[in-house]
């Protein structure tokens, strides 16, 4: 990240901001002491809270979130669902597709009076999701991995978004363009 001019700080954390209106920018101060004067602050590691206040309390975990089984019944698919790892767009792709499948296999089955006779249609099901992001950073990405590692560089960019911040694939995914 060193030549594109991106410093990045770990292990520490924004314990607080002020804004200098006078001068446009925004003095953070960091748990390790140091701070930070910013032109732009966009804070983006809040605890999101899920808009689910319209479903019964009953299907919703302590968090707000859908308590969902691993074949996502009640077919609530990404960050709204109660599921391991970080919440990430690839989870909430594969989550998505896994709910679609199963919905359409639920349909099929009631067309054909199966479930009216008790048979259920075999749902596919969601593996657990292990703790791993990337992030785009310019021309170049950091990720972190399943095993704990962090990778940078244009060859991460590459291998996690292609040229486009993965446009293309999702569009290939969700079938809009030939792979
Ligand atoms: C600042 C930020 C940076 C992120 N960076 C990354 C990253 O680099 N890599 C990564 O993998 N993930 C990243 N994420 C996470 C990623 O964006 C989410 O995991 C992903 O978008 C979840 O997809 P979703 O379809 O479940 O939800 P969303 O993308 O949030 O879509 C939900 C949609 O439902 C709509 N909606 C809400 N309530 C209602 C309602 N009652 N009726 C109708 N529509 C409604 C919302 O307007 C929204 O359009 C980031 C998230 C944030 C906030």
């Amino acid at each position: 990240m060193d030549k594109l001019g991106v410093e990045i700080v770990l292990n520490s954390r924004v314990l607080g901001s002020q804004v200098d209106t006078a001068n446009k920018q925004t003095i953070l101060t960091l748990s390790n002491g140091e701070t930070l004067t910013a032109g732009k602050v966009i804070f983006c590691t809040a605890k999101p809270t899920a808009r689910t206040d319209w479903l019964p309390s009953t299907v919703l975990d302590e968090n707000g979130y859908v308590r969902v089984n691993s074949d996502t019944t009640h077919f609530a698919a990404g960050d709204i669902a109660a599921w391991g790892g970080i919440k990430r767009v690839g989870g909430a792709l594969i989550m998505g597709q896994c709910a679609a499948i199963n919905i359409v296999k639920r349909i099929v089955a009631d067309e054909q009076n199966q479930l009216e006779a008790s048979i259920q249609p075999e749902q596919q099901t969601l593996p657990p999701f292990p703790q791993m992001m990337s992030l785009a950073v310019g021309s170049e990405a950091v990720s972190f991995g399943p095993d704990g590692s962090v990778k940078t560089g244009e060859e991460v960019r590459e291998m996690a978004f292609g040229d486009d911040l993965g446009l293309t694939r999702v569009r290939e995914v969700l079938g809009f363009t030939k792979s």
